[in-house]
């Protein structure tokens, strides 16, 4: 039997359930407070009675996600939570601490329907799309690893000092498939916790309905395009999405978006190679050819590239560039006034950079 999740009751619907305890009314309103610091458990809640506490632990359960793993990177910087869901698929949600502050990349489904040749989020399909409150428990309990087990914020001068400032939307799932609940999460994650619109960044493959309902919401949020190829036949081969939305109408869209706002685009562009027989990495999207025709693509765009040299996934059949190679990819599209910077990534040593978040985590232990 699942246990109820109190994060998902209304506090009516709490104070109810905590009444029919036998509690008194006042515990609902403290277990409130305690579920909105992202409280992982209910031996936290240190001004509840300790056998309120174990009762109430043997009948449910705080947040919606329940952390069942959590890597460090070898430099601190990086944490990888793996996250059971009540149903009991996985999710992973990273929190990278950065110079301009806290940032949490959340996933908006369990696994991936798109399909994308290079990346593990799709491997083994889709489960389903994740709840408003499920994408907001993501960032709760960041914050709460930040915070420590009293759920507020620590002194000035403590490295995990600080609170979650930015929310990247780049975990599993397309979050245009998710449109709804992403909204919903978006909203909540601005008016609950503070984060600002410009501190929350959606990444899509390109879902052009999906663009437009953001557009018709109307909140000046980043918006990231996942490119990795400026031609429709090219783009196509590795983003099978592309031959329903070819490059064309996904741009449109997106100037669209980034023209209401006023913002900067962003384009996320993998550098990918491909191992010949002799063993050596001949470039696939990354030849300077390539750059040229991209940098066309671009011209007069308000628009920042990053370009993510490819991080391994052990099934698929790809490789990453040399430095040299993702060098002068850069240098091309600055020549043509492109900006455009080299994403740093972040935890690759425990499996959570971009494109290696996945359903079953079995990949995540080996290191
Ligand atoms: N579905 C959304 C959200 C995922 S964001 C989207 O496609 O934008 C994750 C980013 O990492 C995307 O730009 C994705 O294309 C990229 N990515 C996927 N696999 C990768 C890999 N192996 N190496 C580097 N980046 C990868």
């Amino acid at each position: 039997m699942t246990k109820p999740v109190l994060f998902d009751m209304t506090p009516a619907t709490l104070q109810t359930w905590v009444t029919d305890m036998g509690a008194p009314k006042f515990r609902a309103a403290q277990i409130g407070e305690w579920l909105a610091r992202g409280a992982p458990d209910f031996a936290v809640m240190k001004n509840l009675p300790t056998d309120f506490r174990e009762k109430l632990d043997d009948m449910a359960q705080t947040l919606p996600v329940r952390v069942i793993k959590k890597l460090q990177s070898a430099d601190g910087a990086t944490t990888k939570f793996l996250m059971e869901l009540h149903d009991g698929e996985q999710i992973e949600c990273v929190l990278m601490r950065t110079s301009y502050g806290n940032s949490v990349c959340v996933s908006s489904q369990a696994g991936c329907a798109m399909g994308c040749r290079f990346c593990a989020s799709t491997l083994l399909g889709v489960k389903r799309n994740l709840t408003a409150n499920e994408i907001l428990a993501q960032v709760l309990t960041a914050q709460w690893e930040l915070r420590g087990d009293r759920g507020t914020s620590r002194p000035n001068g403590d490295p995990n000092n600080g609170d979650v400032s930015h929310i990247v939307i780049m975990g599993t799932g397309e979050p245009l498939m998710n449109t709804q609940n992403v909204i919903d999460f978006m909203e909540r994650a601005h008016t609950t916790l503070g984060i600002g619109w410009r501190r929350i960044t959606l990444s899509t493959c390109g879902i052009v309905p999906g663009i437009r309902d953001l557009i018709a919401w109307g909140r000046p949020i980043n918006l990231a395009i996942s490119l990795h190829a400026p031609t429709d036949a090219l783009r196509s081969q590795i983003m099978p999405i592309n031959n329903k939305y070819p490059l064309a109408d996904v741009l449109a869209a997106a100037d669209d978006f980034t023209a209401l706002h006023n913002r900067q685009l962003m384009i996320e562009y993998i550098l990918l190679g491909r191992k010949n027989q002799d063993g050596d990495t001949e470039l696939f999207n990354a030849t300077p050819e390539l750059a040229e025709s991209l940098a066309n693509l671009l011209q007069g765009k308000n628009c920042m590239v990053n370009l993510i040299p490819w991080n391994a996934v052990d099934e698929r059949d790809f490789a990453a560039p040399s430095g040299n190679a993702v060098h002068r990819f850069q240098d091309i599209l600055i020549r043509h006034g492109i900006h455009t910077r080299i994403r740093r990534e972040r935890g690759t040593d425990i499996g959570s950079a971009c494109g290696q978040l996945r359903l079953n985590n079995a990949k995540g232990d080996k290191k």
